[in-house]
């Protein structure tokens, strides 16, 4: 299997003033193509920290990611915007969704900044909420769904521009259990789908739905273990 992701020696720093505080210490880590990872780690491990640079939202103090073969580590804000509009879909545990739009309108944000025309936008976003299980919400506002529905939306939104690569800090914060398996069931029918997913929890039990647990401690890579193969769930 390719290798999607591959970091080296990722170091990320903080400044309190002018006293640098070492968050990332020398992080190594491949992760292949169609990979279902969940990343675990204390409160204040660093895990937003590294999902932010997994996601070109931020850059590493020093050290190299390699993402689909492109050092990205190297790069200038305006080629990791266009990286990361065109490679990532990045879904959070707030959900993120505009509070005025319709489901089926949130989930066509992304497709506007790529300049797709609006009946295609509407076409697509409504097939991409089908495939979440939401067909019948495409309507509602946020307000109008319940937690887990908003996750939905907000992962159909991550989706849309079929990005490589699917980076979720800890969607289940705050859904109730049962909520949080089916959207552990939703990723792992994403990735079945071929695509890779890579997850933050702090949940044990909710890591268990992942392929692979990478823990951090100490701001290096600590364990990294597969999780027994299992027959996933489709919806
Ligand atoms: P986690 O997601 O594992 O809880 P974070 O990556 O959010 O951890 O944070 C790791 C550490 O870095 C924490 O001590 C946090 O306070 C600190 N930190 C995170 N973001 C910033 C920032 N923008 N400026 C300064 N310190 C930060
Ligand atoms: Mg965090």
């Amino acid at each position: 299997m390719q290798e999607i992701i591959s970091l080296s020696d990722i170091r990320k720093n903080y400044y309190l003033g002018k006293e640098p505080v070492p968050v990332l210490k020398g992080i190594e880590l491949s992760i292949l193509k169609n990979e279902y990872v969940a990343l675990m780690g204390p409160s204040g491990s660093g895990k937003s920290t590294l999902m932010n640079i997994l996601g070109c939202l931020d850059s590493p103090t020093s050290g190299s990611y390699i993402l689909n073969g492109k050092n990205v580590s190297g790069m200038q804000d305006d080629e990791l915007a266009k990286v990361r509009n065109e490679e990532i879909g990045f879904v959070f545990q707030q959900f993120n969704l505009l509070p005025r739009l319709t489901a089926w309108e949130n989930v066509a944000v992304p497709l506007i900044y790529a300049g797709v025309g609006k009946k295609e936008r509407t076409e697509r976003a409504h097939e991409m909420l089908k495939q979440v299980g939401l067909g019948e919400r495409a309507h509602h506002k946020p307000n109008e769904m319940s937690g887990g529905q908003c996750q939905r939306v907000a992962i159909a939104r991550a989706l849309i521009n079929t990005p490589s690569l699917i980076l979720a800090d800890e969607p289940t914060g705050n859904l109730d259990s049962k909520t949080s398996i089916e959207i552990m069931e939703l990723f792992g029918s994403i990735q079945a789908a071929g695509n890779t997913v890579i997850l933050v929890t702090h949940e044990e039990d909710i890591a268990e739905h992942a392929k692979r647990i990478v823990r951090i401690k100490d701001g290096v890579v600590e364990r990294d273990e597969r999780t027994a193969d299992r027959v996933l769930k489709t919806q």
